[in-house]
């Protein structure tokens, strides 16, 4: 029995081995004939695109409304800017689309330690505890012992007992390193080498040990937390991204400190052995709303291309995203100028709002584009037209040349070819065409677009300033407004030219995946050197 058992089990493997590699090979050849036979050119049209200092022009008006938080008076304006704009451009069913939001305000923050005053910003979206209800530290704030615990890993936590006291720990940004991206993309364009491999940055969007040590303080007890901002420039006006979909996730006050500051506070607690904090952070959680702005320029067909960014942000900022927002409204400007008949495809203009909310506008359109039944063959995202900023000797200083740039572009052999010649014919430098499959996943507002299956193309950078005010416009890299602008118009003219099933198709190119598989396991090895 146990024989025949074992030989109808390796008949079964044998079966689905054989199953397996004809697969992969069918698999193969696919991709191979898909990549050869969709080889493309791009039409060498010439445009006229809005010039850099119109661009700019809208950059600055949309600065000039205030922080632009989702929910605000200032987003409002912002959005019905959009709207004048896309109406003015001759956009048809231009209109807003509201979204219920909750809206977190902080109104009063403080540290004080041992009768010193400590200079602190508040971390967005803490203290949450209730949908809407205000958050207070009482009259008197938060008496507590305050204690240092490291970087907040796990280990840390164990060492010292933090129930009823007040966490200090150190925040640590990931790096970006351009090898980590050269290595997993389709396609590089840095004809000068000014981003050789060996460039890295600090990356302002995933701090990688917050906010793990941020929940594990209020895991174990602790009655705030203070963070400091170890590798970002020497300032606390860090206006976090929420990592979370749902409130309760922050539930006790937050805290940011500059890394002097912090390295100051930390001399100062190892004067005594205990130490008495004086935390406040007092605010409300009120519902309000957003407006997602839609307009359209009908074609021949009700096939759509969707182009997009988003108005909301943490401040007046410039890049973050009104930059995106005025290529958007570029775009919007020269098809608007061109008549229907000589459009295939219809286009549809979207500028989301709650990028930093919860994404409500994102996840209500993708529910609207689908009950409607609406035709959207690709979504193509505009983010983060900025320049490189360092800190040198404690002062924000311009390398004189545009932030490192990726554009997410999901598998498919027609758009990586496409979009890589659009980089190269406007000199689009620093710039790299990134899958959409590597654990890193779609860091951008694309994101749930992506992840809801829509194919898409999705320009981002990543300056260390974006969540900071002093994202001002003086840090748009205006140089490159129109050329982006151009080059978006190229692959939006191609694509309206190009059969819907081509543009919106989703294959499996193994030359790329076996690139990035083998990436995977190199840097698994490395890490495991270190
Ligand atoms: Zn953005």
């Amino acid at each position: 029995m146990k024989g025949k058992k074992s030989k109808i089990l390796n008949q079964k493997v044998a079966g689905l081995m054989i199953l397996f590699l004809v697969g992969a090979a069918v698999l193969f050849v696919q991709g191979f004939r898909a990549w050869a036979s969709e080889k493309f050119v791009l039409n060498p049209s010439v445009k006229q695109l809005p010039s850099n200092e119109e661009i700019l022009g809208w950059i600055q008006d949309l600065c000039n409304f205030g922080y632009r938080r989702p929910g605000t008076e200032a987003d409002h304006q912002a959005a019905q800017y959009i709207l004048d704009k896309f109406k003015e451009f001759g956009l048809e069913k231009a209109h807003l689309e509201p979204v219920a939001m909750p809206l977190w305000t902080a109104e009063k923050w403080s540290l004080t330690v041992n009768g010193e005053d400590i200079p602190c910003f508040y971390l967005s979206h803490s203290y949450w505890i209730k949908e809407y209800e205000g958050f207070s530290a009482g009259p008197e704030g938060i008496r507590a012992e305050i204690v240092y615990v490291g970087e907040g890993r796990e280990k840390d936590f164990r060492k010292v007992d933090v129930r009823g006291k007040i966490v200090l720990a150190d925040v640590r940004f990931s790096q970006l390193y351009q090898s980590d991206s050269v290595g997993v993309a389709y396609f590089a364009y840095d004809p000068n080498n000014t981003a050789p491999p060996d460039w890295h940055q600090a990356n302002p969007y995933s701090p990688n040990n917050f906010p793990s040590n941020f929940s594990r303080a209020a895991q174990h007890g602790a009655v705030g937390f203070v963070g400091i901002l170890t590798d970002y420039f020497d300032r606390n006006t860090y206006y976090n991204e929420l990592y979370g979909e749902e409130p309760c996730l922050w539930p006790i006050p937050g805290l940011w400190l500059s890394k002097s500051d912090g390295a100051s506070l930390k001399e100062l607690l190892q004067k005594d052995s205990t130490n008495q904090a004086t935390l406040v952070l007092d605010g409300k959680i009120v519902p309000a709303e957003a407006y997602n702005v839609i307009g359209f320029l009908p074609g021949k067909t009700d096939e759509i291309i969707m182009v997009h960014s988003h108005h909301d942000a943490p401040w007046a900022s410039a890049v973050e995203d009104a930059s995106g927002v005025a290529e958007v409204l570029a775009l919007a400007k020269y098809f608007g100028s061109i008549p229907a008949d000589q459009r295939e495809k219809t286009l549809m203009f979207v500028s989301l709002d709650t990028h930093f909310s919860m994404y409500q506008g994102h996840l209500a359109l993708i529910k609207e584009i689908r009950e409607k039944k609406m035709n959207v063959i690709v979504d193509i995202v505009l983010e983060h037209i900025g320049k490189e900023i360092v800190e040198k000797d404690g002062k924000l200083v311009e390398t004189g040349f545009v932030e490192p740039r990726g554009i997410f572009v999901t598998e498919n052999p027609y758009l990586i070819s496409l979009v890589s010649q659009a980089v190269e014919r406007h000199n689009l430098e620093r710039t790299v065409l990134l899958p959409t499959y590597t654990i890193l996943g779609v860091p951008t507002d694309a994101g749930d677009f992506n992840r809801a299956g829509f194919t898409i193309i999705s320009l981002i950078s990543p300056p260390l300033y974006i969540y900071d005010l002093v994202d001002t416009p003086d840090k748009v890299a205006v140089d490159q407004l129109n050329p982006v602008a151009t080059a978006f118009a190229d692959i939006i003219e191609s694509i309206d030219q190009t059969p819907s099933q081509v543009v919106s198709k989703q294959a499996w190119i193994p030359r790329y995946r076996f690139q990035y598989y083998s990436a995977a396991v190199g840097y698994i090895i490395n890490l495991m050197k270190r």
